[in-house]
């Protein structure tokens, strides 16, 4: 019987094929001078949460703890950073991600979620997916399962639910009374009175903040936040995801950066991977994650790929911003970057990682300092 050649298989056969042959000549010649594929072996986890003590440093360091045994057991990048990402995303205290988070103008969460694995070349993306704790999980379905790179909105909640996940109610009553807290703080000119403090659950707005970095803060106070989740494993093979609920407070359908490839994240096995928070608009128009590792081909440490992206978004508007964006990377020896656009001094936003066994932080750089 002849076996079966799908147009899917015959691709990534192809292009297996084309990785192999770099790897064994280390020749790079199947995709371009420059681009020797480098081989670590020591493995590595990193995710975006990193920063004070408690909240959501951890969150990142409990997230990175449950991948570390993925990784010291010969398993994969790939299942690391799932694992990683799915323990923050179901964590109610994080409210920027997953279960949790905060939701839209109209009280509903929808989250984004990107993952690679730049082992295969392959990428997967669900956007605006409401109802499911894990949509990095969904996105690795999407990857793995289908023929397509990105799920959005109902299409994505059946997709998951054939799949076999439940359906759950993402706002926590944390969640609800800040969004309700917005609502009615809007306008002096509707009909809702602002709520008195105890209204929102007697929570102290500044220990709301403390947890958050500069960069995942609008000006109108609004939350970004986002988590990316980077690793390399012992077969020198990198992965990553970004997941988030997005801008608090957002137009319903509002899709960031995090569940578009080359914006919120990105990878290649040839050089390395970055991902981003904040504004995911400004992420967006620079294709912010592709050009890290782009900077990054081209000879830029990690740190220094972060700072130069920051750069040109500051530069695109004249050095005059009032938002900002955090970028992370890592390359295929392990090296790591992070910056951020703006922030206090003392508040430089930082990578929790495990490397040899170890939690670690690693601390990045303000450009603009505020
Ligand atoms: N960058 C993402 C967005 O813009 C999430 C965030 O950090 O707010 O949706």
């Amino acid at each position: 019987m002849s076996s079966k050649i799908t147009r899917r298989n015959f691709l990534k056969t192809s292009g297996a094929a084309g990785i192999g042959l770099t790897v064994l000549t280390g020749s790079g010649a199947a995709i371009g001078k420059n681009t020797k594929r480098k081989i670590r072996i020591r493995p590595i986890i990193m995710n975006s949460h990193g920063g004070r003590p408690g909240g959501r440093n951890e969150l990142g360091e409990r997230g990175n703890q449950a991948a570390w045994s993925i990784l010291t057991g010969g398993g994969l990048a790939l299942d690391a950073v799932e694992k990683c990402a799915n323990t923050i995303e179901v964590d109610p205290n994080d409210s920027s991600v997953g279960y949790g988070g905060l939701p839209n103008e109209a009280g509903v969460v929808q989250l984004d979620a990107t993952i690679f694995d730049a082992k295969n070349y392959e990428f997967g993306a669900v956007g605006a997916l409401e109802n499911i704790k894990t949509p990095s999980s969904i996105a690795r379905l999407v990857m793995e399962r289908t023929d397509h790179i990105m799920l959005v909105g109902v299409g994505a909640l059946n997709f998951a639910k054939m799949h076999g996940y439940k359906e759950e109610n993402l706002l926590t009553e944390s969640s609800r009374k800040r969004w309700l807290s917005w609502k009615e703080n809007l306008s002096d000119k509707d009909d809702r009175f602002p709520p008195k403090k105890k209204d929102i659950g007697g929570d102290n707005e500044d220990n709301f903040y403390e947890m958050y970095d500069e960069a995942d803060i609008a000006p109108d106070g609004r939350i970004h936040g986002t988590v990316n989740c980077l690793s390399v494993d012992t077969n020198g093979d990198i992965a990553g995801i970004t997941t988030t609920s997005g801008l608090s407070y957002k137009i319903p359908g509002r899709l960031g950066d995090s569940p578009i490839i080359g914006a919120g994240l990105y990878g290649d096995n040839n050089v390395g991977a970055a991902g981003a928070t904040g504004r995911g608009e400004e992420v967006i128009k620079t294709c912010g994650s592709f050009m890290v590792v782009e900077f990054m081909r081209q000879g830029m440490s990690p740190q220094e790929a972060c700072e130069a992206i920051c750069q040109r978004i500051i530069d695109n508007y004249g050095g005059k911003v009032n938002f900002s964006d955090k970028f992370v990377a890592l390359n295929m020896e392990g090296e790591l970057g992070c910056a951020s656009i703006r922030g206090r001094k003392g508040s430089e936003p930082q990578i929790a990682y495990i490397e040899d066994g170890e939690n670690k932080q690693y601390k990045g750089t303000i450009l603009m300092e505020i």
